[in-house]
């Protein structure tokens, strides 16, 4: 499996693109909000004679949906999400304006609805949706087991774990999912978070200052 990570938007996101020899792509948490970033986006995308299967937001957080619109128009596909972030897509413009912007374009629906276990499937590619709230109230994590790694948005960070004080969030919600569902993953895999660089699974069980003691 190929993996290419943009960094896009104020905040900034990883937006990840994953495929391999067959070419079918999924596209995980789309920041790109400039026209810059979405170019960026769209060329790679054609620079590489990808066909995007999927979209996936890990959550509704603003920064990790800001690109839905554009994939949408642009590919004609609707997001894969977790039903209990639904009310996210709604606080968007609100969202956006404390953050001192206007949102060009009504958010995008969600047109599947995930949740534990879901499979998500390209030709050559199978991702299995691990839901981990605490940080939003419907996030999820995209693990493939064939590939050692998963997708983790705003769950688990290098060194760090998720927010658990914006609305829906808690935080021992958070580090009990964590500790049950992806720390009894093999440690070799690799984590490709929403915000800052990859980790591991066994880096962060014994090293994470949120889990000593
Ligand atoms: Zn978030
Ligand atoms: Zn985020």
């Amino acid at each position: 499996m190929k993996i290419k990570k943009f960094e896009f938007n104020m905040f900034p996101v990883n937006t990840y693109l994953i495929w391999d020899e067959q070419k079918e792509a999924i596209l995980i948490d789309p920041g790109c909000a400039s026209v810059t970033e979405q170019t960026q986006l769209k060329e790679y995308i054609e620079s590489k004679e990808l066909t995007l299967k999927h979209l996936l937001n890990t959550h509704l957080h603003l920064d990790h949906i800001l690109g839905n619109p554009f994939v949408y128009n642009t590919f004609g596909l609707k997001p894969e999400a977790h039903k209990a972030d639904e009310f996210w897509l709604e606080n968007a413009p609100k969202q956006s304006r404390m953050f001192g912007f206007e949102l060009p374009e009504n958010q995008v629906p969600i047109g599947t609805y995930l949740s534990e276990g879901s499979i998500i499937e390209t030709a050559g590619i199978k991702l299995e949706a691990i839901h981990v709230p605490g940080h939003s109230p419907g996030s999820l994590v995209f693990y493939c087991a064939a590939d050692h790694c998963l997708f983790g948005g705003d769950v688990l960070f290098q060194g760090s774990i998720g927010r658990a004080d914006l609305e829906g969030g808690n935080f021992d919600e958070l580090r009990e999912g964590i500790c049950k569902k992806l720390f009894v993953l093999p440690p070799e895999t690799v984590v490709f978070p929403g915000h800052g660089g990859k980790t591991t699974i066994g880096a962060e069980k014994s090293d994470n200052p949120f889990f000593r003691g």
